[in-house]
């Protein structure tokens, strides 16, 4: 249970605490300096301080911390990519999302659901098939569906061919 996300919840005074710490003077030295604190370099900060006990670590921003890619992402954590390599890789990167608001304490406003990637063309569809079987083969739920079931999911899509790219299929 994020113990911050329900004092949160049940407080009467708004705003809740500042998550953003103001930034720090600098130290002389440092064991690591990171540099960039978007996504890998406050996971790097983190895991030196988790798994290493590595915990004097400066991460240099120059902007606001994750405000570059990781801010301004459509932030769809997935593992139903092509390649084994890759479906394992991310699929392990699904499984420490699913705790990080719990381990962290703070909501990061993870939540799972279902997605489509539209198939437009002969050849998306060919792609959608074979990485529905890549990702079936390794767990991962993941089909190829046709525009009845698309229209039964998410009716608000335009399913006609009257249309410059006709949706013929989706992941
Ligand atoms: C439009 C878009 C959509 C995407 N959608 C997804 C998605 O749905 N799911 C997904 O998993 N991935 C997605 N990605 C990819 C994902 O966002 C990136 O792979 C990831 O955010 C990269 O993280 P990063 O920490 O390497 O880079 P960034 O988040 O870009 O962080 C780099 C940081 O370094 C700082 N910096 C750079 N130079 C310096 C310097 N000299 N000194 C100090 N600081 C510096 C920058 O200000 C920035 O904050 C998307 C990317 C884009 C662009």
């Amino acid at each position: 249970m994020p113990f911050g996300l329900l004092k949160y919840g049940l407080r009467r005074r708004y705003p809740a605490r500042r998550d953003v710490p103001v930034a720090a003077e600098l130290k002389p030295s440092y064991d690591v300096v990171i540099i960039g604190g978007g996504g890998h370099g406050l996971a790097a900060a983190y895991y030196l301080a988790k798994e290493h006990g590595i915990a004097n670590v400066a991460v240099l921003e120059k902007g606001y911390l994750a405000g570059g890619n990781t801010a301004r992402n459509t932030a769809i954590i997935r593992s139903n990519y092509l390649t084994p390599e890759g479906v394992r890789f991310y699929d392990e990167s699904v499984r420490l999302y699913r705790n990080l608001s719990n381990e962290l304490d703070y909501n990061i406003l993870y939540s799972e659901r279902g997605h489509l990637t539209l198939a437009h063309t002969d050849a998306a569809l060919r792609t959608s098939r074979w990485r529905a079987e890549v990702n079936k083969h390794l767990g991962v739920k993941s089909e190829l569906i046709f525009p009845h079931e698309i229209a039964r999911i998410c009716p608000q899509l335009n399913l006609s061919d009257d249309v410059r790219y006709p949706i013929m299929g989706a992941l």
